[in-house]
């Protein structure tokens, strides 16, 4: 890059990208919203654009609350404005994030109009509105071939009683197969009489759906006229969205084709740096997974013995490195990387992994077992490895302290010389993420994932013993050992899974879900 080009990229003027956040799931943000986001200076969001998506964007980003940040007010539209004006005119990378698509009742296009006037480029990241998409979270599709060819999206901020309304009730009421109705919840009678003054049925099938996407997504059906009623008694509140059409009917069928998974909140107990797989999984099937990680890695190596046991690695002394569990493998590896070493100081011995998670995770430093044992327990080890005949033969067992007797007691007997070395302890974490400690506290977790005894009992410690806001979850456990555990701490579990992995656990919960009640039918 010449000089000249570089100034002009410092002291130019800024640029601002006006990113549609998607109805609520922070999955349904774009690709290009979400690279927007992580490279914004400034991010200026509205009260229905996903929290979590927040945490994407850079530790040193200016994060600027538009519904709170003027002393507690919502910021009116021309402070938006200003704000938006005074960060790009100094040069900064800035994010005006909004729920749904900034187009659709968002006031996108007047900050889009401020900024020309003032000769600031922007550009328009469209996104998910929840005209459509959280209707279709809640198994209402705005169109159907046979049932509905066309919807409207209208809003319900205005009085439909005002002589000069700018909405034609009358006219839309027949006009087109699906209404959708945003920002309707305050005024539903009204709107709901002018739709029956022009014209449509009041048996019109019609539904509300509260905080669409969301964990917390409700959904009232009824006729159009007992619609308002309906949605009083159950107490539906905004954000919400109303429907009338045909389309409505589809719901309850279209419900028992989604994932059980959907939209459940799932607490994952694992250590932060094992929760992702199971984040991932359960991400993909619409689920929302809490992370409150119940355990921790203390490391506990003494750096003479890592250095000691290096040493002799290097120069061939063992003939195997048992791991016997993908923690071990990582902190192992990540020991020997600080003495400046890396996979070919293993050159000289033979690995074994007690399962398929610890084979993975050697092979994620560039390490494949060369023995793998079947059976995931010590003596499975054992038996694997006398197979391959170790009578006389070294092995380096790198593993947590106070790690059970029976795998190097079985190791010696069969002949080998064992080297123990203790690595870290699992211990309880001194502190909970606040945001997944209250919603446990406040009993909105639908299922609990426990994937060792450890974290069932750490759990029950991080929530001062009081393990009764998860009585009326789904508990689910990777293991006979940890279902024993769960058992004991008094969340009998529900689900055991057979195959013993994250995957299998996921499976077995998915099957369990799929056997009970389901929310989203039941109207
Ligand atoms: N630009 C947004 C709409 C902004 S107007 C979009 O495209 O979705 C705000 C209204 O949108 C709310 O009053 C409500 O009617 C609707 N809305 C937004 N998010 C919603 C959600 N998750 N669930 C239900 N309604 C929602």
């Amino acid at each position: 890059m010449s000089a000249a080009s570089a100034m002009s990229a410092t002291s130019g003027v800024g640029h601002v990208w006006l990113v549609g956040a998607g109805p609520g799931d922070p999955g349904l943000i774009t690709v290009a919203g979400l690279a927007a986001l992580r490279r914004a200076e400034v991010v200026l969001y509205d009260r229905l654009a996903p929290p979590q998506l927040l945490e994407a964007c850079d530790q040193t980003a200016v994060l600027i609350d538009a519904g709170k940040a003027a002393g507690d007010h919502a910021m009116t539209q021309e402070q938006i404005n200003a704000v938006l004006v005074e960060h790009a005119r100094a040069g900064r990378r800035v994010v005006r994030l909004k729920g749904g698509d900034p187009f659709v009742f968002g006031r996108g296009s007047e900050e889009l109009l401020a900024l020309a006037a003032v000769g600031i480029a922007a550009t328009v990241v469209p996104g998910v509105s929840s005209a459509i998409g959280g209707l279709a979270a809640a198994g209402v599709p705005v169109t159907h071939r046979g049932v509905a060819s066309s919807f409207a999206v209208i809003t319900g901020h205005e009085d439909p009683t005002k002589a000069e309304a700018a909405v034609h009730w009358e006219r839309l009421a027949t006009a087109v197969d699906t209404l959708v109705v945003l920002m309707g919840v305050g005024r539903l009678d009204a709107i709901v009489a002018a739709l029956i003054a022009g014209g449509r049925s009041g048996d019109t099938p019609a539904a509300l759906v509260q905080e669409a996407t969301t964990a917390d997504q409700r959904s009232v059906e009824a006729p159009l006229a007992r619609i308002a009623q309906t949605a009083r008694e159950a107490g539906i509140k905004a954000p919400a969205l109303l429907v009338v059409g045909e389309v409505v009917r589809l719901r309850a069928r279209l419900a028992g084709a989604t994932s059980p998974l959907a939209r459940r909140r799932v607490l994952v107990t694992r250590t932060r740096g094992q929760a992702s797989t199971l984040v991932e999984l359960l991400r993909a099937e619409g689920a929302v997974p809490v992370v409150l990680p119940a355990i921790e890695l203390e490391r506990r190596a003494d750096p003479a013995a890592v250095w000691s046991s290096l040493a002799r690695l290097r120069a061939g002394g063992y003939a195997w490195a048992v791991f016997t569990s993908a923690n071990a493998a990582e902190v192992y590896l990540d020991l020997i990387a600080e003495c400046g070493a890396d996979a070919r100081a293993f050159a000289g011995c033979r690995l074994c992994a007690i399962g398929p998670a610890t084979a993975r995770a050697l092979a994620a430093r560039g390490l494949r077992a060369d023995l793998v044992a079947e059976q995931a327990a010590g003596e499975g080890v054992v038996a694997a490895l006398r197979a391959q005949g170790i009578a006389g033969a070294s092995v380096l067992l790198p593993r947590a302290e106070g790690g059970p007797d029976a795998l190097p007691a079985g190791l010696r007997e069969a002949g080998a010389s064992v080297d123990e070395l203790p690595l870290y302890l699992s211990a309880p974490p001194a502190t909970a993420p606040p945001k997944a400690l209250a919603l446990v506290r406040a009993g909105k977790i639908d299922a609990v994932t426990f994937t060792s005894s450890s974290t069932v009992r750490n759990l029950a410690a991080l929530l001062g013993g009081d393990l009764s806001p998860l009585r009326g979850a789904t508990i689910a456990c990777i293991g006979p050992m940890t279902a024993q555990a769960a058992a004991e701490a008094g969340l009998p579990p529900q689900v055991v899974a057979e195959e013993q992995s994250v995957a299998g656990l996921v499976a077995a919960l998915r099957a369990q879900l799929a056997s009970g009640p389901r929310p989203e039918v039941t109207p």
